[in-house]
């Protein structure tokens, strides 16, 4: 076990969303092989040593153990119901102890997916369902890790301790899965990410917008939205070319990736437009982080070429701005984004290079 623990911890640095317990090969097979009491003392122990690599809080950390603990037992139930034995011989004994492993593993899943579709619907947090129960993906790994659990509890128990084998079996396993995690969850991340500003594309945006409102909404704290529009950026392209345009929206994205903080959204909603999603910032806040991006833009010097190839400096560049604030101006991601898209005309009807802030 000690000899996973790194790449266990690995696993864990590099997934995003919720992490899957490679941990179910030992709970579940410890509920194979061992009595109850020995089996409660096993998981007990896990869950103990492994917090440190957990980091979640410890209310999380108390739920998890206290739906692992359950989980064991139902699995463990299931098995004594059936009565199977691990060290049947008969093919017809054999086939029974098979069925019995996988109600069990079946039993211990169902028991892990009831405990937390009720803490959802229990809680007030506005996670959905996927993030907190995990993808088609995530559940395969569990079921693979369950089988493997089986596999090692009969492994076991069959005579000989095969601890050498158990290593290697496990070992490439955990890499593997560490591996296709590890790019799932960079797959995922391509998905959701702008190439030209990094910042968040139009599906990252659609994806995790709402979210942060219905957050923000649920806690009764403020947020805001702010809708920005470059303006005449059609003139760049038609002076120095399309590649300078380019060039000038790679600098405006780093420039508001530097800007926002931590827990912000950021996102090019597409051509020349940015939507910025801030939690917990009331209207005269976020009156202020607009200035500070407008502020930006005008300080940008961007070094780009015209269409003859010859270098040019791209400066003084002006946005519009319209915001509206969570719950004032709306409550929902698209009524919000509705209020600061009206307020972006205003400021472009009104002679651009300004914020407009929603009054109704
Ligand atoms: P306004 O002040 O009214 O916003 O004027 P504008 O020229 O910025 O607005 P408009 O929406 O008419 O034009 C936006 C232009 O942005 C049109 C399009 O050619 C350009 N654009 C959109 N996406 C890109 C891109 O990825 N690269 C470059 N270089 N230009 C782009
Ligand atoms: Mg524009
Ligand atoms: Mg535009």
């Amino acid at each position: 076990m000690i000899v996973v623990w790194r790449w266990e911890e690995r696993r864990r640095d590099k997934a995003d969303g919720p992490v899957f317990d490679l941990t179910s090969v030992w709970t579940f097979g410890a509920v194979v092989v061992l009595p109850p009491m020995l089996a409660l003392a096993l998981i007990v122990g896990m869950r103990i040593a492994t917090y440190q690599i957990r980091r979640r809080p410890w209310w999380r950390f108390l739920f998890g153990s206290a739906v692992i603990l359950g989980s064991a037992a139902a699995a463990d139930i299931v098995l004594r119901l059936i009565g199977a034995s691990v060290s049947a011989t008969s093919i017809g004994e054999q086939a029974l102890m098979v069925g019995a492993l996988a109600a069990a593993a079946a039993m211990y899943w169902l028991a892990q997916a009831a405990s937390h579709a009720g803490m959802i619907t229990l809680s007030l947090t506005g996670e959905r369902f996927r993030d907190q129960w995990g993808s088609r993906g995530d559940n395969l790994i569990e079921a693979a890790t369950l089988a493997v659990g089986a596999l090692l509890g009969v492994v076991m128990t069959h005579g000989a301790l095969y601890p050498l084998l158990v290593l290697v079996v496990l070992a490439p396993l955990n890499l593997l899965l560490a591996e296709g995690q590890a790019s799932m969850a960079e797959l995922r991340e391509h998905a959701r990410t702008d190439t030209r500003t990094g910042l968040l594309n139009a599906r990252g945006l659609a994806e995790q917008g709402p979210r942060v409102l219905q957050r923000s909404h649920a806690a009764g704290e403020p947020a805001s939205v702010l809708i920005i529009d470059l303006d005449h950026f059609k003139t760049i392209n038609d002076s120095w070319g399309h590649p300078a345009g380019d060039a000038v929206l790679s600098a405006v994205g780093r420039m508001l990736r530097e800007t926002v903080r931590p827990g912000d959204i950021a996102a090019r909603d597409g051509g020349e437009e940015f939507v910025i999603v801030l939690p917990d910032t009331v209207i005269d806040d976020a009156a202020v982080v607009a200035d500070r991006i407008r502020a930006g833009l005008a300080a940008l010097e961007v070094v780009a070429r015209d269409k003859n190839g010859d270098p040019v400096v791209i400066t003084k560049r002006t946005a519009s701005i319209g915001v509206a604030v969570l719950p004032d101006h709306g409550t929902t991601f698209d009524d919000l984004r509705h209020a600061a898209d009206a307020a972006l005309y205003e400021a472009k009807n009104a002679g651009r290079d300004r914020t407009v802030l929603v009054t109704a």
